[in-house]
């Protein structure tokens, strides 16, 4: 539809972290065929919006600038999961407490707003590869922990060459000191 972007919320990846995931992924690359998410688009996805029509931007943009005082928050990504229905390569962990509250407190505010919110329990995680079929001989891996810094407004355009993902808005995450 001409007058709707396919949007999503996601943590934005700092360079280190894309540095990170390219240098462990790097023994499976050569032994796997799938296709690897360029380093610029790996995300942490908290809410798959979908279709949305341009009027709806600045409600989006409200509720973005409502989540960006954060409870102090880390995400520990610590294995290699293939989840097969979508066909994804992703590291996962754990979901801690300040991430799930984060993630239901965006998804409470989506859905007083009329948004479709995700039925199945959030788990985060980090794709790096589609139209995945098997896990690598040894899918182990140093575990990263993370602090993410950055709140993004995404949009996704799968019909263009390369499906690039735009940051619509972003907002740098305040992280209260307790
Ligand atoms: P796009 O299609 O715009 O690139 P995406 O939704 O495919 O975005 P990801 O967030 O990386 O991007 O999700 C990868 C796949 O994992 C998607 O098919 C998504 O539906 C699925 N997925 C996301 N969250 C869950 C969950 N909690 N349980 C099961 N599958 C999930
Ligand atoms: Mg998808």
């Amino acid at each position: 539809m001409a007058n709707c972007a396919r949007l999503f919320f996601a943590l934005g990846l700092d360079q280190g972290l894309r540095d990170r995931i390219v240098a462990l992924s790097q023994p499976w690359r050569a032994s796997l065929r799938c296709r690897w998410m360029a380093p610029e688009k790996l995300h942490l996805t908290l809410a798959f919006l979908g279709d949305v029509p341009f009027d709806r931007f600045p409600v989006l943009e409200a509720i973005g600038q409502s989540l960006r005082l954060v409870e102090p928050l880390s995400v520990q990504f610590d294995r290699l999961e293939l989840w097969p229905r979508p066909q994804v390569l992703c590291l996962t962990g754990e979901t801690p407490e300040p991430l799930g509250g984060l993630v239901a407190e965006l998804s409470r505010k989506l859905a007083a707003e009329g948004f479709a919110v995700e039925r199945r329990p959030y788990r985060p995680h980090l794709t790096i590869a589609r139209h995945a079929h098997r896990l690598p001989t040894d899918p182990s891996f140093a575990p990263i922990g993370w602090r993410p810094r950055k709140l993004d407004l995404v949009e996704s355009r799968p019909e263009l060459p390369g499906a690039p993902y735009d940051d619509l808005k972003s907002w740098c995450l305040d992280v209260l000191s307790d």
